[in-house]
């Protein structure tokens, strides 16, 4: 019986692998620009760590979780997110006594148990920045702006930037209250989900994705009503930051990040057009999170990307996908393999993007595979190049020919590359 690969997962190939590297250039490219630097943190990580760390009133905890029990009995969850195993990185390796801010990027694969459909998978890949050790406004907008800067230089320029503030412990907790007493006498036409979890975390039912629950509560008090001075400050400041930095946003009162140790800055960004699951990223302050891990009281700010979904916003990848090689070395006949590997070779050695066929292709079909991994030039080797010492190179765009010498051979294709 054929095996295949588990439902919500799939195999990246050539040529879309380009894509991903094209991608991950620009991301790592990006970060160190704005002095973030990688951390790798373990695939999968105590399962208490996401119940603490993710929260346990959410989805991703209560439902999507991919949480085994290995062979000493421990029980351990696939990463569904990164942001609490770089917390975890920071209190175990005592970072918050170092120099900070301390200021970080991942990349890598995520897993939820979620229905796949489009931009959705089981196995997905993020990319994430966390900045902690500061509480500056500053730094929320600088961690916008290198999301946006991210953005741009892929050349999305239909995104949406949502903008909201959740307040303090002190200032959500009034909000709490205020907001279980608007939802009550209405708890009857929440969804199941809402209905059970208001009482505990009444502003996931602000964030729910069912629409009667927004009908049911419509009208509803907001956040920003009952922010603190404090924290209605720290929210003028970043958006005054974003302002002056020409980043555009949008003030959306729905949008909460339901859990305790999320304060202040929340933010998503939204593509729209490439499907149902149109957020492409979100992210925002979680002052309580590395005390939640067990750490002293160190604030941080970061977000992550669905690089699946920037993948499925960006279609202008022909152009990348051609430049496999740059020269193709086509041996005419087949007692001349072992020159055109040579040539091959030192072409490479000379770092020098180069292919050849090893299946005995006829030349027409050389010329053509040569086409097809978008070789600019081509070397020539039959009998008449083989017996006078020199090589033939065919410039596949203007299709001239010209005899080179194996002697300057490296140095011709150098210069005619640089000039294509
Ligand atoms: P979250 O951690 O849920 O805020 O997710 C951050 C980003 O990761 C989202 O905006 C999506 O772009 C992406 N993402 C989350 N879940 C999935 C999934 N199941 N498949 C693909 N991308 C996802």
């Amino acid at each position: 019986m054929q095996v295949k690969a588990p439902r919500g997962t799939y195999d990246i190939l050539p040529p879309d692998s380009s894509k991903w590297h094209y991608l991950e250039k620009i991301l790592r490219e990006t970060a160190a620009l704005f002095g973030y630097r990688e951390i790798r943190t373990p695939v999968f990580e105590h399962t208490e760590l996401f119940e603490r760390g993710v929260g346990e009133s959410t989805d991703i905890v209560n439902k999507e979780m991919y949480t085994f029990i290995d062979k000493s009995e421990r029980s351990l969850t696939l990463r569904p997110e990164g942001t609490a195993s770089c917390a975890r990185a920071l209190v175990e390796h005592s970072l918050y006594n170092g120099l900070l801010p301390v200021k970080w990027y991942y990349i890598g694969p995520m897993f939820r148990y979620d229905r796949p459909e489009t931009g959705r998978f089981r196995q997905f890949h993020q990319f994430g920045v966390e900045a902690f050790g500061s509480n500056s406004p500053y730094i929320d907008a600088e961690v916008i702006i290198l999301l946006v800067e991210i953005l741009n230089k892929l050349g999305l320029k239909n995104y949406e930037l949502h903008l909201n503030s959740v307040g303090c412990s002190v200032c959500r907790k009034e909000y709490r209250e205020k907001l279980i007493s608007y939802i009550t006498p209405v708890k009857d036409r929440l969804c199941p989900d809402c209905r059970s979890r208001y009482q505990k975390n009444p502003l996931r039912v602000l964030d729910c994705k069912n629409e009667a629950c927004h009908q049911a509560i419509a009208g509803y008090p907001t956040i920003y009503d009952s922010l603190c001075d404090e924290c209605r400050e720290h929210y003028a400041s970043v958006r005054k930051a974003l302002d002056d930095n020409g980043v555009s946003y949008k003030h959306d009162d729905n949008l909460v990040r339901g859990l305790d140790y999320y304060t202040n800055t929340a933010f998503e960004v939204h593509i729209p057009g490439i499907g149902a699951q149109s957020a492409v990223g979100g992210g925002g302050r979680y002052n309580g999170l590395v005390k939640e891990c067990g750490g002293p009281d160190v604030p941080g700010i970061g977000f992550a990307l669905g690089m699946e979904r920037l993948l499925l916003a960006l279609d202008n990848f022909d152009d990348l996908n051609k430049r496999m090689t740059d020269v193709f070395v086509a041996v005419m006949e087949g007692q001349y393999e072992d020159i055109g590997v040579k040539i091959l070779t030192d072409l490479r050695r000379a770092g020098i993007r180069a292919d050849k066929d090893y299946t005995g292709k006829s030349p027409k079909a050389q010329m053509k595979y040569a086409d097809k991994l978008g070789a600019k030039l081509v070397i020539l080797l039959g009998e008449d190049e083989v017996k006078n010492r020199f090589l033939t190179v065919r410039n596949m765009k203007t299709k001239e020919q010209v005899k080179v010498g194996h002697d300057e051979i490296i140095d011709f294709i150098k210069r005619e590359l640089e000039v294509s």
